[in-house]
């Protein structure tokens, strides 16, 4: 289904309603500034199933196998409701590209969410669960981006995760014709090759199409592959990599000067001192100064959108610069 803009679905306590049991709204710098760049669609699984705000908050409860949602307190049982509710919306869920959960909900939560072994006041137990609506959006949304807006302040996972939204959102927007795949997979060849050389071939043996399929077959197994190359992050080296083939465009045109300004920064970018956006930065200076057509079209210098660029770390505590 074609979209002017990348489907997200989100939480809607961040940036969007008061809607945490404490009738509290999250600030969240990235989800705010999405928001002139795609389309969202939020949730509060919560409110959803009746509970109102402000509420008594809810937890999860290990009894025996299971997990259970219930009141901190009162111990009311939210499990059902709960379920019901994330499959129904779910299966009723227009197509989305990327999902952004707050971070360690009972409800939302993806990762690292306290549990406890009952209600009342008392210590939760070691180790932690997913929440239960995170926990069906994990299991049935295979192969959408899925992240907690706290994960998404660091530079690295935020990265990976606009340049996969906008990726799959690319992708789905193609209308089925061979011409559109070779020119989709000739513009991520160095972003592919940035996150896996051998499955960036496997993809390249998809779109030749030795074996005759038809188109909407081919869609299908480029879209499964896809999803495969952007399941893990890349790594520095793969990138260096990647910034190392791209300077040998330029390497005949540059000036001494301009080459070492460029490897000391490279170097800096290997001691984690300098951002990505650095070197692509003094690239994309070379491509509009030598007017290179070939590499302007090029994802991995422009994954998603300049405007949500930023260089700020949680890693670090700070912007690079
Ligand atoms: S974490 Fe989820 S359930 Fe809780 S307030 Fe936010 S949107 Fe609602």
């Amino acid at each position: 289904m074609r979209s002017d803009k990348p489907r997200i679905l989100v939480s809607r306590c961040i940036e969007f309603d008061h809607c945490r049991y404490d009738g509290h709204i999250l600030s969240s710098p990235i989800v705010h500034k999405l928001k002139e760049h795609v389309e969202f669609i939020t949730v509060c699984p919560e409110v959803e199933i009746g509970l109102g705000v402000p509420r008594e908050a809810i937890r999860l409860v290990r009894e025996g196998e299971n997990v259970k949602l219930i009141k901190s307190m009162s111990g009311d049982d939210h499990t059902k409701a709960m379920e019901m509710f994330a499959d129904d919306f779910i299966r009723k869920l227009p197509e989305i590209h990327g999902c952004i959960l707050k971070s360690r909900s009972p409800s939302c939560g993806i990762k690292d969410v306290k549990i406890y072994p009952s209600a009342g006041r008392i210590a939760s137990l070691p180790g932690s669960e997913t929440g239960l609506f995170g926990k069906k959006i994990l299991h049935t949304l295979v192969g959408i981006p899925v992240e907690d807006e706290g994960r998404l302040t660091n530079l690295r996972l935020r990265e990976h995760f606009l340049t996969s939204v906008y990726l799959l959102w690319d992708f789905d927007n193609l209308e089925t014709s061979m011409k559109n795949l070779v020119s989709f997979h000739t513009r991520n060849k160095y972003l592919f090759m940035a996150y896996n050389q051998v499955k960036l071939k496997e993809a390249g043996k998809i779109v030749a199409n030795h074996e005759r399929l038809n188109v909407k077959d081919v869609f299908t197994s480029y879209r499964n592959k896809l999803v495969e190359i952007i399941s893990k992050i890349p790594r520095y080296t793969s990138n260096i990599n990647v910034l190392m083939h791209v300077f040998g465009y330029f390497r005949q045109n540059l000036s001494k000067d301009e080459k070492d300004y460029y490897f000391s920064n490279l170097e800096l970018y290997r001691s984690r001192q300098l951002p990505l956006i650095a070197l692509i930065t003094i690239i994309r200076a070379w491509i509009e100064r030598f007017d290179d057509k070939y590499l302007r079209e090029q994802t991995f210098l422009q994954p998603y959108p300049v405007e949500l660029i930023s260089s700020y770390d949680s890693d670090r505590g700070k912007m690079y610069y």
